[in-house]
């Protein structure tokens, strides 16, 4: 595969990145298939500071930006509830939606569809399978327990690594960066994944590729509350281990 890629962005996405917490690994997977112009458009929910530093850090780059406010409410096991309106949730705290891309028509369109929760049509934009937005509601609706969903959809493991999104509950990564996939097994989202992987292996990132793959690959137990482990001593927990492989 030979990718088109735009270093001069990188670059300023990796000085992004080591100034703030607020890029998680999860999103340097969607800023490799940015960059590599796999995806059409980026998006990050940050502080409105933040939001103003990433556009202030990218304003020669060409590209547009749409920004606004969300509300979210977080939960345990790494799931967070948006929504565009505070309506009667006093726990919330306000952050900025920030989409961004080369064509603006695409980019506000994208912007609007996620900030009215329309995730059928934005995800598109992030070339998410549709067998993968067809489930998402689903997955969304079980919140906390959004692992056990995926896994019950997954059927019997062990499971591809590369769109394991239940890493992220662990705080880990996934090399299909925020999909949540309808399974394990699909094979749309484990394109994406191995998209990635190859992707920063071509810029020269091996180290990062390989650290991607091993967390990918790290065994977890889901637990009945939905929290996700990492299973640090495998041979423990034989019964219910979730296991993954290449
Ligand atoms: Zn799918």
């Amino acid at each position: 595969m030979s990718i088109r890629i735009n270093s001069n962005l990188l670059d300023k996405f990796f000085s992004l990145y080591r100034s703030s917490d607020q890029i998680s690994l999860a999103n340097l997977s969607e800023i490799i298939l940015f960059t590599c112009s796999i995806n059409q458009v980026l998006r990050f929910v940050v502080t409105s500071d933040f939001a103003s530093q990433i556009q202030n850090t990218l304003n020669d780059t060409g590209l547009y930006f749409y920004s606004g406010n969300l509300y979210l409410s977080r939960k345990i096991n790494g799931w967070t509830s948006i929504s565009n309106d505070s309506m009667n949730n006093k726990d919330y705290e306000i952050e900025t939606l920030l989409v961004m891309g080369y064509d603006d028509s695409s980019v506000k369109d994208c912007y609007e569809k996620e900030l009215n929760g329309d995730f059928h049509n934005s995800g598109k934009y992030f070339n998410y399978p549709d067998c993968c937005i067809t489930n998402y509601p689903l997955i969304s609706s079980s919140e906390e327990n959004w692992a056990n969903t995926i896994l019950e959809l997954s059927g019997d493991g062990p499971y591809p690594c590369w769109s394991n999104r239940l890493a992220t509950g662990w705080g880990g990564t996934s090399l299909s960066g925020e999909l949540f996939p309808c399974s394990l097994h699909c094979e749309h989202a484990n394109e994406i994944g191995k998209s990635t992987y190859n992707s920063l292996k071509e810029l020269g990132l091996k180290r990062l590729a390989e650290e991607f793959l091993q967390q990918s690959l790290f065994p977890v137990i889901i637990h009945m509350n939905g929290k996700v482990e990492r299973a640090e001593h495998p041979s423990m927990h034989n019964h219910n281990l979730i296991k993954f492989k290449l």
